[in-house]
């Protein structure tokens, strides 16, 4: 079982396609660039390609959901750095706060003799070998802890010429605001960003990734079940390999696997605000203006939202990555809009 593994990669031999991307970031680190973003929305496969990405190039991911204070990203440094000990035993063996013990590892972040996050960069800087450091979903960070990674970026940029960071983040805009790059008040501001965007598979593309996968599984399903596929994930890669997950686990009915990658969007999409999900139910039936969408919740309602409120509304549903121009920019979450339950106060 590999490509139709549900985790995120982090092997070659899992991950499709994506050599562009792994050679991008690949050259963006060997020539030293400090800051690289990557882009793509959710289940495009930027987790995967950067945790595919650091099995060959020195570096550490971080994953920022879940991240709140100092202390939790302090967590996830010295999580994956014991997890890959091996690759960092060069790195940090002598380095002060840090005591590695045979197979395990200790940060002192803390009192006499600490290393701080900064230091550690510092450190791994010194080695003279490039390093990259990974903020996956860094649109989640929040003040103080954001502000205190933009400062780190800066340093670096400015100081650590071997230390690339890479971020990256499903919620483009949500990216964007983070970084501040268009902010005078922001250390980042107009730095240079050296930008990847991750695509979706084309036809021909998704059509090999489902009959590799199938193979894999020894199953082979008939031709209409992958062609219906196709059209639906629109290439989607997260969405393929649940569809060839489940089909493989006994779904065989397309209906039913397309609810499930509904309910599951459904599951994500309710996080939203009623007015938020209102308006995306008006997007998912058609509307293409700010009039429309203004009209569809008055007759479903009966109340009139302000034009300002809902720009305000569309811009953030934009900034999330939903939507693009009055379009979706994922069909599983379209399908799943249009069964939003709303009640906007
Ligand atoms: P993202 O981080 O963009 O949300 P993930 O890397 O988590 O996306 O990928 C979503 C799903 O798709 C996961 O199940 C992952 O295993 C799968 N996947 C992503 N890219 C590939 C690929 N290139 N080859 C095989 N499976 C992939
Ligand atoms: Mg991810």
């Amino acid at each position: 079982m590999a490509l139709f593994d549900v985790r995120p990669k982090s092997r070659r031999e899992e991950l499709f396609d994506r050599e562009k991307e792994l050679g991008e970031l690949g050259s963006a680190v060997s020539r030293g660039y400090p800051l690289v973003l990557l882009l793509g929305i959710r289940r495009i496969g930027k987790t995967s390609i950067l945790r595919t990405f650091l099995g060959d190039v020195p570096g550490i991911y971080i994953d920022m959901r879940g991240v709140v204070r100092r202390q939790d990203l302090e967590a996830r440094v010295a999580d994956y750095v014991s997890e890959h000990l091996d690759r960092f035993r060069r790195f940090l063996s002598g380095v002060r706060g840090v005591s590695i013990a045979g197979l395990s590892i200790e940060f002192r972040w803390r009192g006499r003799d600490s290393i701080s996050f900064l230091g550690l960069l510092e450190e791994l800087n010194k080695r003279g070998e490039r390093f990259a450091i990974v903020l996956d979903e860094v649109q989640h960070a929040r003040p103080p802890l954001s502000a205190e990674l933009r400062n780190a970026i800066a340093y670096a940029y400015d100081n650590l010429e071997n230390i690339t960071f890479i971020i990256a983040g499903s919620e483009i805009g949500m990216v964007r605001d983070f970084l501040r790059l268009d902010d005078p008040s922001s250390p980042l501001y107009s730095r240079h960003v050296h930008e990847i965007a991750v695509e979706r598979f084309g036809r021909d593309l998704s059509r090999e990734f489902l009959y590799r996968g199938f193979r894999e599984e020894g199953v082979e399903p008939p031709k209409e079940a992958i062609e219906e596929a196709i059209n639906f994930f629109d290439g989607i890669v997260g969405w393929l390999v649940l569809f060839g997950r489940s089909y493989v686990d006994g779904a065989r009915d397309f209906s039913h696997i397309k609810r499930l990658a509904i309910e599951t969007a459904l599951q994500e999409l309710n996080k939203l605000t009623n007015r938020e999900k209102a308006v995306l139910k008006a997007v998912a039936h058609g509307c293409k203006n700010w009039s429309c969408i203004r009209d569809f919740i008055a007759e479903q309602h009966g109340i009139l939202i302000p034009k300002s409120t809902l720009s305000r509304i569309i811009d953030k549903l934009e900034k999330l990555s939903i939507i693009k121009d009055y379009t979706f920019l994922d069909p599983v979450y379209k399908e799943a809009s249009k069964n939003l339950h709303t009640a906007p106060t």
